[in-house]
């Protein structure tokens, strides 16, 4: 009875026909993104339900844009995240591989195949193509690095901004790099709309949009010590309505004066704790700046909370509350200080021993700045990784279609029906070279059937060239991508078609199907049996 009454106002699918739907939603999310892959891959607008919008043509922004109710596209849309957040790149290729695997499984299955084999045979194949591709990669030297970053930012904007952006993120990225470690956390980024995108520029150091309190205030180079206030150095103002009673002009100046002797001693200790830079959350009365500025203490203020928190990382400084309690200890180190114009802006750049980089994305709107903010962090995230592992692929397809040969050499050798869902894992590989063929306007089967027709001769590193649809080799045209892209994009996508296919009972709250009606049209043909 408990049972019946939970599953009232739920729908059950079991066994094949859960996977058939399972395999429908995967396509269909594919659908959505397939045509965004790739250099010549189109851009979709999306309209959220304020009516905002936004052109993108990265796939995972699409999918996690898209309210997505179904549980198998919602696992795919979950690889598709990870892929962005791991490895920065790579997202749409997750989506299309993933849901061509459950296509080819769909097929077997159909052929009297056990889902359970399937999943078997596509592990096999993921352990084979994750070694090989350790075989394929080569060594990157730093041109290469910077090409492979171009690759990766290929198709977002225009050419000359991709190549702009590319180097910047490049630039960043040597910038941060320690110990053979990259953090692209430690690149801050200013947002600047007006101007171009391609006034966009890097700054060595911390920079923030401020200049000192005031110009008479000397500017000092540096190296120093300073101390962060979470606060600021203001008198209280006197609240009248509270229990204060003043009955004279003359008890208010004692109020006052006792105020600004607190302040004053505040001063004091700031100046025998040893500091030289002074940097406070809130205000800075008229008369503490006088005396700051006499004493030499170069101060700014109105520093937003998530600067004061860089500030303490990169100088290791504390977030003292109180001026009149701060002490050495507090303090942290700076290198050099200083204030430079850009973009008609005033910019406070602090060297300290961990200090990273700045971007200062400009561009004519708010929007086209978060797209260059966007752009960067993904260029920025490639470039890390290729600092850490310098180890490179090629692009254009040619990895998909080498590791395709690869696998269905190793098939024979596998005995059992694994053989068949090993070589339909390397067909679905090869949607991607397909895809970048169809989006660029050429046939998919014959540009794949002369890409590995390339490759039996002149070997792996050839790709296609999507201007003429025909292979030419990758390393010459600097076409390469980042091993961890790859690897992460074939095991997140095996990982997750792997899930769907061991789904055999799904229970649906009971929801109004909306699947669109150039989508049901795709779909058509993939009937039940
Ligand atoms: P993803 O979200 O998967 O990164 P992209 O739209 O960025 O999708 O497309 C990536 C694919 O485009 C990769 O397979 C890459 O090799 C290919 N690619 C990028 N630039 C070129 C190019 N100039 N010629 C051929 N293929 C390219
Ligand atoms: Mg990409």
């Amino acid at each position: 009875m408990a049972e019946d009454t939970i599953l009232e106002s739920t729908q059950r699918t079991s066994g094949r026909e859960a996977l058939r739907k399972n395999v429908q939603a995967a396509i269909a999310l594919a659908g959505a993104v397939r045509s965004t892959l790739g250099p010549k891959g189109l851009d979709k607008l999306l309209v959220d339900d304020q009516g905002g919008t936004l052109v993108t043509n990265d796939g995972v922004t699409v999918l996690e844009s898209a309210r997505v109710e179904h549980p198998a596209a919602k696992m795919i849309i979950s690889a598709s995240s990870t892929q962005d957040r791991v490895a920065r790149d790579g997202t749409t290729s997750t989506v299309v591989i993933c849901a061509e695997m459950l296509r080819n499984a769909w097929q077997l299955v159909r052929q009297g195949v056990h889902p359970a084999t399937i999943a078997r045979g596509y592990s096999i194949a993921e352990k084979f193509a994750l070694s090989s591709l350790d075989e394929l990669a080569i060594e990157a030297n730093s041109e290469q690095i910077l090409s492979a970053v171009e690759t990766s930012l290929a198709g977002k904007l225009d050419l000359a901004m991709e190549k702009h952006l590319a180097n910047l993120s490049f630039d960043a990225g040597k910038l941060i790099v320690s110990d053979g470690r990259a953090d692209p956390t430690r690149v801050k980024v200013i947002k600047q709309s007006g101007g171009s995108m391609l006034d966009s520029t890097l700054i060595t150091g911390l920079a923030l949009a401020k200049s000192r309190i005031h110009p008479e205030m000397k500017e000092r180079g540096g190296p120093g010590s300073i101390l962060l206030l979470d606060g600021g150095l203001e008198r209280k103002q006197p609240k009248f309505e509270t229990k204060l009673n003043i009955t004279s002009t003359g008890m208010l100046d004692a109020f006052r004066k006792a105020e600004s002797k607190a302040l004053l001693a505040q001063i004091q200790n700031i100046v025998d704790i040893g500091c030289d830079l002074l940097v406070c959350k809130e205000g800075v009365d008229e008369e503490a700046r006088q005396a700051l500025s006499n004493l030499g203490i170069l101060t700014y203020r109105r520093v937003e909370k998530k600067d004061l928190d860089l500030l303490s990382r990169v100088c290791g400084a504390n977030l003292v509350p109180d001026a009149g309690r701060a002490s050495k200890g507090d303090l942290g180190a700076f290198i050099r200080t200083r204030e430079e114009l850009r973009g008609g802006i005033t910019h406070w750049i602090l060297d300290a021993e961990d200090s990273g980089a700045t971007l200062i994305a400009r561009g004519s709107t708010d929007g086209v700045v978060d797209e260059v903010e966007r752009c960067f962090a993904d260029g920025l995230g490639v470039a890390c990784q290729l600092l850490e592992e310098p180890l490179l692929l090629p692009g254009g397809g040619a990895t998909q279609v080498a590791l395709g040969r690869r696998l269905r050499r190793h098939a024979e050798s596998v005995p059992g029906r694994e053989q068949m869902a090993i070589e339909a894992w390397a067909d679905a590989l090869e949607s991607i070279p397909r895809a970048l063929a169809e989006n660029a306007g050429f046939d998919g089967i014959d540009s794949l059937l002369k890409l590995t027709a390339a490759h039996s001769v002149e070997g792996d590193f050839m790709g296609l060239d999507l201007e003429t649809g025909v292979p030419s080799g990758t390393i010459s045209r600097g076409l390469l991508e980042p091993l961890k892209i790859t690897r992460q994009a074939i095991s997140g996508a095996t990982e997750a078609s792997i899930s769907i296919l061991r789904i055999d009972d799904v229970l649906w709250a009971q929801m109004d199907a909306q699947v669109p009606d150039e989508v049901q049209e795709q779909l058509q043909g993939f009937g039940a049996e």
